[in-house]
């Protein structure tokens, strides 16, 4: 059947791409229904879905509140730039698809620090004509690197007001490596009328169960993150104006402008570009709970 595959039609791994431990892109692409891991991560996927039943459905969800996100920026803010960090291995709709779905003319720097999204970045350049699409192999805890890039300087203009996509990655980093200061840097070099969008893990809702996830990340996958409070994750935004509804668990910012033949159907996109067929959509049986979720999502204007 069609699905997580272990490691059949994943990348021949290059000497980079470490297949013995799993890794968070490729955990989280297993849950995605992708191609793009390998039995390490297939395995820390499985455990973790044994300790927390909804995390399959909740990364789609996290993913569909990416998409609303885009969509209100592009359509409602008229936001045309966007600078996405920790952008995972490619699933279709990617943010630019979503972006140029409404403005052609959207041009997108991704960025993220693992070899394997590397691998696939030629996956994500697919712009369409009018826009601009470039990926950018960086680490976000040093923010000046991805300022700095040429990559950032051909794709962005920063006298124009760009979007900052911070989704599902801050609670892969801990306050005693920098989160708060890395956002602020990549915020403070964004004009006013920028964005910020991001989704956050959180242990508010069920910290019993979350506190036993942690600890399986900590120790099996990828350490050096952390899971915050309400009050934490609006830290990220200070100095910021939140739009409605305000950062509310992720599935409950505006659910209306979700698109319903795209929200649960993500696609594994091969090294060529191409994307799967639609996977069968992972709709949630029931209503998922805000604590089965236990995901953060906001979106604020740098005044
Ligand atoms: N934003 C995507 C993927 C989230 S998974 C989505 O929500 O669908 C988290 C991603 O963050 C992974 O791809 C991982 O490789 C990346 N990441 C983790 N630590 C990072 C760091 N220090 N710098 C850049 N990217 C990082």
């Amino acid at each position: 059947t069609d699905g997580p595959t272990d490691g059949e039609g994943a990348v021949t791994p290059t000497p980079e791409i470490d297949t013995s431990t799993p890794h968070s892109a490729r955990v989280y692409d297993y849950w995605l229904n992708g191609k793009n891991n390998y039995e390490a991560d297939a395995e820390a996927a499985r455990r973790v879905s044994e300790i927390w039943p909804t995390v399959r459905v909740g990364a789609q969800l996290n993913r569909a509140f990416m998409h609303r996100a885009t969509r209100w920026l592009a359509a409602e803010a008229g936001i045309r730039q966007f600078l996405d960090v920790g952008t995972g291995i490619p699933t279709e709709p990617n943010l630019h698809q979503v972006a140029q779905s409404v403005a052609p003319e959207a041009r997108v720097l991704y960025a993220d620090n693992d070899p394997i999204v590397l691998q696939y970045a030629q996956a994500l350049l697919h712009s369409a004509p009018e826009g601009r699409t470039a990926y950018l192999h960086a680490d976000v805890t040093r923010p000046q690197d991805i300022l700095e890039s040429p990559e950032l300087r051909e794709t962005l203009d920063l006298g124009e007001p760009v979007a900052l996509s911070l989704i599902a990655l801050l609670h892969l980093i801990s306050d005693e490596r920098g989160a708060y200061e890395i956002v602020r840097t990549l915020v403070d070099a964004l004009p006013s009328g920028s964005y910020v969008m991001l989704t956050h893990a959180t242990d508010d809702l069920d910290p019993e169960l979350m506190a036993r996830v942690a600890t399986f990340y900590e120790s099996s996958v990828t350490g050096g993150g952390q899971l915050r409070s309400k009050e934490g994750v609006l830290r990220f935004f200070d100095g910021l104006e939140l739009v409605e509804p305000g950062l509310v668990v992720a599935h409950r910012w505006r659910p209306e402008l979700n698109l319903t033949d795209d929200a649960y159907k993500p696609r594994a996109v091969a090294e060529d570009g191409e994307a799967d067929e639609p996977e069968e959509a992972v709709v949630p049986e029931r209503e998922v709970s805000d604590a089965e979720l236990s995901v953060y999502g906001g979106v604020a204007r740098k005044p």
